[in-house]
């Protein structure tokens, strides 16, 4: 579904990724651990094409996403066509982002009728099943700023599934949160992976969660994935030892 070659992205001085290949299966569920700094988050903005890669090819279904040739900083694919490509892709940032001025259900409802062309009634109506998926159909008419971290996290991953993407794009989503919080927007989580055949890919910090939702386990170093595997596979038996290493100061 996704195929990711030879994917490069440099700030300045800094090749933040140097060469990632990466190919992920339709419903895959996949977890994204490593160093701060290793890049787990550019590669999630550049699959969102919220910013380009200076090289490299993103496959998404067989279509080009981005087709780079190195050191060019423009691709040929028409806006129109990124478009297209995005729609296919949802994403939950560790900030929330959601609309101050706007009801939690006109969140959820704006881009559907906006962009998709979703009839109001209809909108209204999916946004208060995917509310009540994530146990926030009693908060609706309620605006961003009376709601809890925990609440808002929720909300806006209700958001995103709005769009109905066919993949979904997690940034270390519980780490805002107060401790006490973070576990409301777990279980949402895992709630998604366990019933839904949509592909997952989060960035996370939650080791245990990691261990028991994903399929797949990368682990990121320095603008690779330096190892991946199965979760019983790199958290009991890692074979390099950076993963060892990041592993011993995280579990
Ligand atoms: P963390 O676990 O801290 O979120 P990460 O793996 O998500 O880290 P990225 O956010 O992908 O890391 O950043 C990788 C590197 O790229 C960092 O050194 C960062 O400083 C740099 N970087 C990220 N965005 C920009 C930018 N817009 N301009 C310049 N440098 C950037
Ligand atoms: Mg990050």
């Amino acid at each position: 579904q996704l195929r990711i070659r030879n994917l490069k992205k440099i700030y300045g001085e800094n090749q933040v990724l140097r060469g990632l290949n990466l190919d992920i299966q339709a419903g895959e569920k996949i977890a994204i651990i490593g160093p701060s700094g290793s890049g787990k988050s550019t590669l999630l903005r550049i699959l969102m094409t919220l910013e380009a890669p200076n090289g490299g090819e993103v496959f998404l279904e067989g279509e080009s996403v981005w087709t780079m040739t190195d050191g060019a900083n423009e691709q040929k694919a028409s806006e129109a066509h990124l478009h297209r490509m995005r729609a296919k892709l949802g994403m939950v940032f560790q900030h929330f982002f959601l609309f101050p001025h706007l009801s939690v259900q006109q969140n959820l409802t704006l881009a559907p009728m906006l962009v998709n062309h979703v009839s109001p009634s209809e909108a209204q109506e999916r946004a208060m099943e995917l509310l009540a998926m994530v146990g926030m159909d009693e908060k609706a008419d309620a605006y961003p700023a009376q709601l809890s971290g925990g609440q808002k996290q929720r909300v806006a991953i209700a958001r995103a599934m709005a769009m109905q993407p066919e993949i979904m794009l997690f940034d270390e989503v519980t780490s805002a949160l107060d401790p006490e919080l973070v576990h409301e927007v777990l279980s949402v989580l895992r709630k998604l992976a366990a019933k839904s055949d949509m592909t997952m890919l989060l960035v996370t910090h939650e080791m245990n969660f990691a261990r028991e939702i994903a399929d797949r386990i990368l682990f990121f170093d320095g603008g690779v994935i330096l190892e991946e595997g199965p979760p019983s596979q790199i958290f009991t038996a890692p074979q390099e030892a950076r993963t060892q290493e990041f592993l011993k100061t995280v579990l």
